[in-house]
C-alpha cells in the first residue's frame, strides 16, 4: 500500500452532516436573498495581489500576514481571494454594472482563503456566503441588509445572536480621531501590548479591535470615534437605528467596532454568539462607499455584508436545527433476473410522473432480504417490491416500511396516483 496523503492544515473537508448544514444554510439564505431582490454572482476564487492590497489596505491583517500570493509563470503577482468584496468590486466597475444612478444588488458563496492558526472555528480555506448593494447612499438600505439578516436567523431557527452595530463616519473624521487616538495611546506606551505598539504605526484604530484582556480597560476609556463625527454621519447612523427600531431589532452600538479592512465607512455591524468560543462572529459588514472609485469605477456608494459559512454551520448543528431529510421517500427493492429492467424503468416512470418524490432504486444487486434492510436504512415510507412474480402481473409490492399496514399490490399504472394519495403529506 502507497503510503497515505491527507489534506493540508487548515483546509477541512466538509461531509456528512456538516455537509447538508452547509447545504441547509445557502438554500436557505438564497432562497431569502430572492425574496429581497438579489442576483447571483460568480468570481474567480484567483485575483492580481494588488486588488486585495488596494482595497483591504496595505497595514491590515489579512494583506500583511495571511494572504496566499504567488507569482504566475508569467510573472504576474496573484493571491487566493481572502474574502469577497474587493473582487466583486473589480467584477462591476469591468463590467459597467455601476453608476449613474444604477442600484444593483448582488450575492455569491465561495470558498476564501487566510493563512491563520487553524482552530475551532477558523480554517484556511473556510466559506463565505457575500451580499453586496451598489448605488444606494441613503440608510434604508443599511437597515434592510440587517434586517434580511435577522430574518435568515429567524429562517434557520438560530437563536443567541446579538448585532453589535457602529459608525466609522468619513475619512475626514477618521483622520482627525486617529491623531487624538494616537496621543492617547502614545500617552499610555507602557500599557501597550507588542501588536499594538506595532499598529500605534501603522494602523492605531485596530487597537480598539484588540482581544487582549490586559489591554480592556485602556481601550474603554479610549476617546470615542463618535464624539468627532460630522453632521451627516451622526444622521446617517441614527437613521439606521431607527429602522432598527422600527422594525424591532435589537442591537448594542459597540465604539470599539472598527473591522480589519480599511475601505468601511460609516455603518460597521457584526452578529456575534457566545457559543463559538473566540470566534464569535457570524456575520460581518458595512458601507465602502470610497471603494468603487478606489478600484477604477465612478463614485458609486456601496454597502455589504458576508457570513462565515463554517461558523454558522457549527450553530445549526449544536442547536439541533438541521431538518432530518431521508434519503429516500419509496425503496424500489428488485429480486430476480426479470425484475431488473422492469425496476428500472418503473423508477424513471415515477421520477418523471411525481417531481418532488425521492426514488432509490437498489443497485448493486443482493438478496431480497439485503436490499429490504437497505430500504429501511434509507428512511424511505415504502418499500417497492418488483420480484418474477409481479412483473409477470405487472404489478408492485406496496410496503409500509414504517409503522403499521399491509402490503398492497398495485398495478404499474397506477402506482404514481397511489404513492401521491399515500404520501400527499410529504409531496
Ligand atoms: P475574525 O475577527 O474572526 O478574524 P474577520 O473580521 O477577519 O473575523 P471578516 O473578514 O469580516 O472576518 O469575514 C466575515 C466572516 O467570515 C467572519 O465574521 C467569520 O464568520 C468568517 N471568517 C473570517 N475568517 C475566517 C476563517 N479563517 N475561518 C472561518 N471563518 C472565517
Ligand atoms: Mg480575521
Amino acid at each position: 500500500m502507497s503510503k497515505q496523503i491527507s489534506a493540508v492544515r487548515g483546509m477541512k473537508d466538509i461531509f456528512g452532516d456538516e455537509a447538508r448544514a452547509f447545504d441547509f444554510l445557502v438554500d436557505t439564505a438564497t432562497d431569502l436573498l430572492r425574496r429581497y431582490g438579489y442576483q447571483p454572482i460568480r468570481l474567480p476564487v484567483v485575483e492580481k495581489t494588488e486588488l486585495f492590497v488596494r482595497s483591504i489596505g496595505e497595514v491590515t491583517d489579512i494583506v500583511e500576514k495571511e494572504m496566499y500570493t504567488f507569482e504566475d509563470r508569467n510573472g504576474d503577482q496573484l493571491a487566493l481571494r481572502p474574502e469577497g468584496t474587493a473582487g466583486c468590486v473589480r467584477a462591476v466597475v469591468e463590467h459597467g454594472l455601476v453608476g449613474r444612478g444604477q442600484m444593483q444588488k448582488l450575492y455569491y458563496v465561495g470558498p476564501m482563503f487566510r493563512r491563520e492558526r487553524p482552530q475551532k472555528g477558523r480554517y484556511r480555506q473556510f466559506h463565505q456566503l457575500g451580499v453586496e448593494v451598489f448605488g444606494v447612499e441613503t440608510a434604508d438600505i443599511d437597515a434592510e441588509l440587517i434586517a434580511l439578516s435577522a430574518r435568515l436567523w429567524r429562517a434557520l431557527g438560530l437563536d443567541g445572536l446579538t448585532l453589535e452595530i457602529n459608525t466609522l463616519g468619513n475619512l475626514h473624521a477618521r483622520a482627525r480621531y486617529r491623531q487624538v487616538l494616537v496621543d492617547y495611546f502614545r500617552a499610555n506606551y507602557d500599557v501597550l501590548d507588542e501588536d499594538s505598539k506595532r499598529r500605534l504605526e501603522t494602523n492605531p484604530l485596530r487597537i480598539l479591535d484588540s482581544k487582549n484582556a490586559q489591554m480592556r480597560a485602556l481601550i474603554e476609556a479610549a476617546p470615542k470615534l463618535m464624539d468627532f463625527l460630522d453632521e451627516a454621519d451622526r444622521e446617517h447612523f441614527d437613521a439606521v437605528l431607527g429602522y432598527l427600531d422600527t422594525l424591532g431589532i435589537a442591537y448594542e452600538i459597540n465604539p470599539n467596532l472598527v473591522r480589519g479592512l480599511d475601505y468601511y465607512n460609516r455603518t460597521v455591524f457584526e452578529w456575534t454568539t457566545t457559543a463559538l468560543g473566540a470566534q464569535g462572529t457570524v456575520c460581518a459588514g458595512g458601507r465602502y462607499d470610497g471603494l468603487v472609485a478606489q478600484i477604477g469605477g465612478k463614485p458609486t456608494p456601496a454597502v455589504g455584508f458576508a457570513m462565515g459559512i463554517e461558523r454558522l454551520m457549527a450553530l445549526v448543528l449544536d442547536q439541533k436545527l438541521l431538518p432530518y431529510r431521508s434519503q429516500a421517500d419509496v425503496y424500489l427493492v428488485a429480486v430476480g433476473e426479470a425484475a431488473q429492467r422492469p425496476a428500472f424503468a418503473l423508477a424513471e416512470q415515477l421520477r418523471e410522473a411525481l417531481p418532488t418524490l425521492k426514488v432509490q432504486l437498489n443497485t448493486g444487486g443482493g438478496s431480497f432480504k439485503s436490499q429490504f434492510k437497505k430500504a429501511d436504512k434509507s428512511g424511505a415510507a415504502y418499500a417497492l417490491i418488483l420480484g418474477e412474480e409481479e412483473v409477470a402481473r405487472r404489478q408492485v409490492g406496496v410496503k409500509p416500511l414504517r409503522g403499521q399496514g399491509a402490503q398492497e399490490q398495485v398495478s404499474w399504472d397506477e402506482l404514481a396516483e397511489h404513492l401521491q394519495g399515500l404520501l400527499c403529506c410529504y409531496l
